[in-house]
């Protein structure tokens, strides 16, 4: 039994397709007494395993939640064997904000994991998805995309976990989304993900980042819907009548599991990239340099990779801080 004074209105037991909302307390200025109201869908038929998809985890990535709305009016329960439960957009208000982070209170809702029920109103969200949701969950998806700040090659990812069967359920379903790349990847900007929490309980999870710059075209879209549609059916949930969707080339298997493969500016001002994403590497070879608009004759400061491989990522805004990502290099490993 959860503590959290969050709360929903769908009998997740029930059969059928039911839309409905977490309701998590919240007060305001204007309104004393207030709740938000975080989309909620379940669809169930029968007993079997349980998927639990994920998007607007960040605010500004939006293929999750567009992903998730389609999936949700689409799918119908004749189709399911056992359940799939959506949440369009975990971190609701930084979705209606556009913002990666809650305007509520300026938390990280994927820094947040598990939460508690005293924590701010992000900590609460997730201490209610990890103490109701998670443990309903066979498979954890969870759809990013490289938000405002970062371009990426669409993937879907995952930490190394310790357990090898884990590991290789969550290949196994990462390599039936057929993305190009089965992204493996650490953790350099803090713990309490929503992953990272529901691998640290032997959940099959899997993330992604699918588009970029909070731009996404058909292309785009069509690669998150199909391949989380794979993915449910190679978890042997949905049953798709036309069939598997069956990309032109298969994943690569790539990793970034080195510190030094996530390259943080060492200053702040105006980011050059020399690189583009899929360019190879090697290490020491400059891939951007940082311009300092106060200093006119200053010779900019050169970036350099400081491992070999290929740019997986890099940093959308020219703008930069110093300590902020400007480019991930990874490397294939199968
Ligand atoms: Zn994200």
């Amino acid at each position: 039994m959860s503590d959290s004074s969050l709360f929903t209105d769908l009998d997740v037991d029930r059969d059928g397709k039911q839309f409905g909302y977490i309701q998590a307390p919240r007060s305001t200025n204007t309104a004393g007494w207030a709740n938000l109201f975080i989309p909620l869908i379940v669809i169930r038929r029968g007993d079997g395993p349980t998927a639990l998809l994920f998007g607007g985890n960040h605010g500004d990535e939006y293929e999750g939640p567009v992903t998730l709305l389609n999936l949700a009016r689409y799918i119908q329960p004749e189709q399911v064997h056992g359940r799939i439960i959506l949440v369009p957009a975990l971190n609701l208000p930084a979705v209606q904000a556009n913002t990666r982070l809650s305007p509520l209170d300026g938390r990280n809702m994927n820094r947040a994991f598990p939460g508690s029920p005293s924590d701010t109103i992000t900590g609460q969200i997730a201490h209610f998805v990890s103490s109701v949701l998670i443990p309903l969950a066979d498979v954890v998806v969870d759809i990013h995309s490289g938000g405002r700040s970062m371009l990426f090659l669409p993937s879907v990812n995952m930490h190394r976990v310790r357990d090898p069967r884990q590991m290789s359920e969550m290949m196994r379903l990462a390599l039936a989304w057929g993305a190009p790349y089965v992204f493996i990847y650490r953790d350099v900007a803090g713990g309490g993900l929503l992953p990272g929490y529901a691998e640290s309980l032997g959940k099959p999870t899997l993330g992604t980042e699918m588009g970029s710059a909070s731009q996404y075209g058909p292309a785009t879209l069509k690669l998150t819907y199909n391949g989380l549609c794979n993915v449910l059916a190679e978890a042997g949930i949905l049953k798709l009548p036309a069939g598997r969707y069956v990309p032109a080339e298969p994943s690569q298997i790539v990793a970034s599991e080195l510190r030094d493969d996530y390259i943080m500016s060492p200053a702040s001002g105006i980011f050059e990239p020399l690189v583009e994403l899929g360019d190879g590497v090697a290490a020491g070879q400059p891939i951007g340099c940082i311009h300092f608009i106060e200093q006119p004759s200053w010779e900019p400061l050169i970036i350099r990779a400081k491992t070999e491989g290929f740019i997986i990522s890099r940093r959308a805004i020219p703008l930069t801080q110093q300590g902020d990502c400007v480019a991930v290099v990874a490397r294939r490993i199968a």
